[in-house]
């Protein structure tokens, strides 16, 4: 027997769980599947903290920025949830795009200063400063373990059909809609869809690389690289310390680093830090979880050296993916039936909503995402 839907999100990470918000928010029949349970910590959306860091200066992405902060207020309205703790954040070291990033943030009206490391320094002594700093008040800390579930919460109490534990193992392309085959505990289905919303995450090649239409050709995207990234949670030693979210980017002396530095406090477990996007290249579905050794002790390394509030040899691993595409930039498009939006690397989160809003322009026809998130770019 085939069950007929209307549109199916895959994937119930942090953009198809925003996805089927901004879908239920007009009205549409949504259904979102997810192979894992809730809270699951086996992709790239778990944990406490994600920086909503405003570090940018393309204009997408200050345009997303500045329509970012205004939706996460209205999701927060809406759940009663608050998502975003708005300790600001300091981007420090040597970036040539400081101040571009400063004009064009202040013309869209999202705030930025410079401030002298002495300065910078005294206000936030947990972290060292040498270089050049820039304070952006608006920014500051989202919670996933907070934003997914109220996300999947209101797109429920809208209708949308939320299913865990429901793997899409079959996935059919036709000119008409989608065929999918689901695998859960209730067994196998097949499932027909006029549309299929793929934001599989670290899982997204496999999927699209099964989506053979027999009258619709195969999906085409830029190549994706599934990372596994190891920040650690630091135990914080100077406990009246305030922790602003910081990125530090090094200096051409600089040893021994794999990365700019980001990081923030999450609350109850201490200052996280990480490298960028330099983990090794994994299988999703075949992971071990460990840190690799030498980014580890390097990164103990940095917290020595740049963040005096916290103790270097106290702290937590972390394990989770980055999907990556060449140029960083992420692919928000749609072929046929089917809406994607993959290529969030480390950098995805602060978007959550504003991706959900393009998916479901995407979906309905609305508008086009913009030309550099194409995926035949
Ligand atoms: C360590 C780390 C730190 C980060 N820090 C920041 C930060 O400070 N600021 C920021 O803005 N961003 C940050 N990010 C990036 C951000 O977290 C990600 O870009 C975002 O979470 C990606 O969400 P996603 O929904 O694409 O992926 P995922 O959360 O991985 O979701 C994909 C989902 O699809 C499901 N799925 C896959 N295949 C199937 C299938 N066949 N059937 C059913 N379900 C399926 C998976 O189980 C998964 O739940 C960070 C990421 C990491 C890993």
């Amino acid at each position: 027997m085939t069950t007929v839907l209307d549109t199916v999100v895959i994937g119930g990470g942090a953009m198809g769980s925003a996805a089927a918000w901004a879908l239920s928010r007009r009205g549409r029949e949504v259904t979102l599947v997810e192979q894992f349970g809730p809270a699951h910590k086996i992709g790239a959306s778990h944990g406490a903290t994600r920086n909503l860091n405003p570090g940018y200066h393309q204009p997408e992405y200050v345009a997303m920025l500045a329509e970012g902060l205004a939706l996460w207020e209205e999701l927060e309205q809406e759940s009663g949830e608050q998502l975003l703790a708005r300790t600001g954040i300091v981007n420090h070291g040597v970036n040539p795009h400081f101040a571009e990033v400063a004009a064009a943030l202040t013309s869209a009206g999202i705030r930025a200063e410079f401030l002298d490391p002495a300065e910078a320094g005294e206000r936030w002594r947990g972290i060292r400063f040498d270089q050049q700093v820039l304070h952006m008040p608006d920014g500051g800390q989202l919670n996933p373990e907070a934003a997914l579930p109220a996300f999947q919460r209101l797109a429920a109490a809208r209708g949308a059909g939320i299913r865990h534990h429901t793997k899409v193992v079959g996935f059919e392309m036709h000119d008409d809609g989608v065929r999918l085959t689901l695998e859960s505990a209730a067994g196998t289905e097949v499932v027909t869809a006029a549309q299929a919303v793929v934001t599989a995450g670290g899982w997204t090649e496999k999927l699209l690389g099964r989506a053979r239409g027999k009258d619709a050709g195969e999906i085409r995207i830029p190549q994706l690289t599934v990372t596994q990234e190891q920040p650690a949670h630091f135990r914080i030693t100077d406990t009246g310390a305030v922790w602003p979210g910081f990125n530090h980017y090094p200096g051409p002396d600089y040893q021994g680093w794999y990365s700019p530095v980001y990081g923030m406090q999450t609350p109850g477990e201490g200052v996280k830090a990480g490298w960028h996007g330099v983990g090794p290249v994994v299988d999703p579905d075949h992971r071990d979880f460990l840190p690799e050794p030498a980014q580890l002790a390097a990164l103990q390394d940095y917290a020595r050296q740049w963040l005096p509030g916290v103790d270097a040899d106290s702290f937590e691993a972390i394990s989770c993916t980055y999907t990556t595409t060449p140029d960083e930039d992420f692919i928000l498009d749609r072929v046929g039936p089917v809406v994607i939006g993959a290529g969030f690397s480390g950098h995805g989160f602060k978007f959550t909503p504003v991706i959900g809003r393009i998916l479901a322009d995407l979906a309905t026809g609305t508008r086009p995402a913009p030309e550099i998130f194409r995926a035949s770019r």
